[in-house]
C-alpha cells in the first residue's frame, strides 16, 4: 500500500494546536479528544470531543473544529485537520498522540471538502492522506452517477 505524505511545518503546527487544546479541557471519561484544522484561507480552528451521559448525543472534536471555524467563516473548506488522543492517567505512556477519524468525521469531513488532508497515524509517527483514500465507497443517498 502507499504510503502517506510526510508532515510539513504547518503539518506539525495544527498537531500542537490539537494537543495544546485537549491538554486544556481534558477531563477523563468526558473530553479525551483534540481536534485542529486548517481552513483554506489558513485560520486554525481546535476543538474538542464532547462526550455525554446519553451516548447518542456525544459529539466528536473534529465536528466541533468545524462547528467553530464555520460560525467564523462560513463555508472556507478544510485545507488539513487532525485529531489527538489524551491518554487516562493510569496509562503507561502519558504522550498526546495522533488518532484516525471515526467512520462518521471521515463522511464529515468528506462533505465539507472533499479534497482534505487528514493526518493520521502511522506506526509511532503520523502522516497526510487525502481524505478520499479513507473513505472508498463513500455513502450516497440516491443511485451512482
Ligand atoms: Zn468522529
Amino acid at each position: 500500500m502507499k504510503r502517506g505524505a510526510k508532515l510539513n511545518k504547518a503539518d506539525r503546527e495544527l498537531i500542537a494546536a490539537a494537543t495544546e487544546a485537549i491538554k486544556e479541557r481534558y477531563r477523563y471519561d468526558w473530553q479525551e479528544v483534540g481536534a485542529a484544522l486548517r481552513t483554506r484561507s489558513g485560520r486554525i480552528f481546535t476543538g474538542i470531543n464532547l462526550d455525554a451521559y446519553l451516548g447518542r448525543m456525544a459529539v466528536c472534536a473534529e465536528a466541533v473544529a468545524l462547528g467553530r471555524a464555520f460560525v467564523d467563516l462560513g463555508d472556507d473548506g478544510i485545507d488539513t485537520i487532525v485529531a489527538v488522543r489524551h491518554p487516562d492517567p493510569d496509562e503507561k505512556s502519558q504522550a498526546v498522540a495522533v488518532v484516525s477519524p471515526c467512520g462518521a468525521c471521515r463522511e464529515l469531513i468528506f462533505d465539507y471538502d472533499r479534497k482534505a488532508r487528514v493526518i493520521v497515524p502511522n506506526g509511532k509517527l503520523a502522516e497526510v492522506v487525502p481524505i478520499g483514500k479513507l473513505l472508498p465507497n463513500k455513502y450516497r443517498r440516491g443511485p451512482e452517477r
